[in-house]
């Protein structure tokens, strides 16, 4: 795979093209040309990017807001709290724009006698995917701001920012946002009736975006113990993070 990986150029400006083992989709870091690495073809979807907001020095102030906001935090979290790393990396993620059209009969048992139940489930999506295959990153707690999408310029990106390419490609991408939009379905169902006797679900893809959306990692130390926050650069807001037990925070 290394040596597969020493003999790849941009297509566009014959830079060396930087890819790890499994990735897929590479982006050019010298001008933006995005490829396909098996094939080398260029990439023919729409590659679009959401742009960061802050600067190393900047993104504390949505630190320091989280940690001040919410009552199950220490109160001297932001305080006491020493922020040991800032990393900047722009994710891939796959937008799967879709109709879903769930049609169903099911028992419904809340009432007395039960009674058969018809219905229909009808919903759009931007369903997000993420394009890494090793990654814990909660896809569905990060409420993407697509609105500011722009397409993908290299030029926009930052020199201390990292960009991960894609492991997943459209179709299985594709594949992907099906299951878990069928699974989805299936648990808005059971809010309806109590029983399935059949359902169907139909999606209809509108649209497919691969897009790099900033995502600040950041790292702090509170008490001697080590928690993870993670930051939407578009927008400053709190993906997910560590909160030391308020318990803990009596020590
Ligand atoms: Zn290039």
């Amino acid at each position: 795979m290394a040596a597969v990986a020493q003999n790849i150029k941009c297509s566009h400006c014959g830079a060396p093209v930087d890819f790890k083992a499994g990735e897929i989709i590479a982006t050019c870091k010298y001008c933006g040309f995005t490829t396909v690495i098996q094939t080398g073809v260029a990439f023919t979807f729409d590659h679009s990017v959401l742009l960061n907001k802050f600067d190393q020095t900047q993104i504390e102030t949505p630190i320091k807001a989280w940690m001040q906001s919410g009552f199950l935090k220490p109160v001297d979290l932001a305080k006491k709290s020493k922020i040991t790393e800032k990393s900047l990396v722009y994710l891939p993620f796959w937008v799967v724009s879709v109709e879903v059209k769930t049609t169903y009969k099911g028992i419904f048992e809340r009432i007395t006698p039960a009674i058969v139940k018809d219905g229909k489930i009808e919903r759009e999506y931007n369903w997000l995917v993420l394009a890494r295959k090793a990654s814990d990153f909660p896809t569905r707690e990060y409420n993407i701001p697509l609105e500011g999408k722009v397409p993908y310029d290299f030029r926009k990106i930052e020199g201390f920012a990292r960009v991960l390419n894609s492991e997943v490609d459209r179709d299985s991408a594709l594949e992907l946002a099906r299951t878990q939009i069928e699974t989805h379905h299936r648990f808005l169902l059971q809010e309806d009736v109590d029983k399935i006797i059949e359902s169907r679900t139909e999606i209809s893809l509108k649209q497919m975006v691969y897009l790099h959306a900033p995502i600040w990692f950041i790292t702090y130390k509170y008490k001697e113990q080590t928690f993870q926050l993670l930051i939407d650069g578009a927008t400053g807001t709190a993906i997910r993070g560590d909160i030391p037990s308020s318990k803990f925070g009596l020590l």
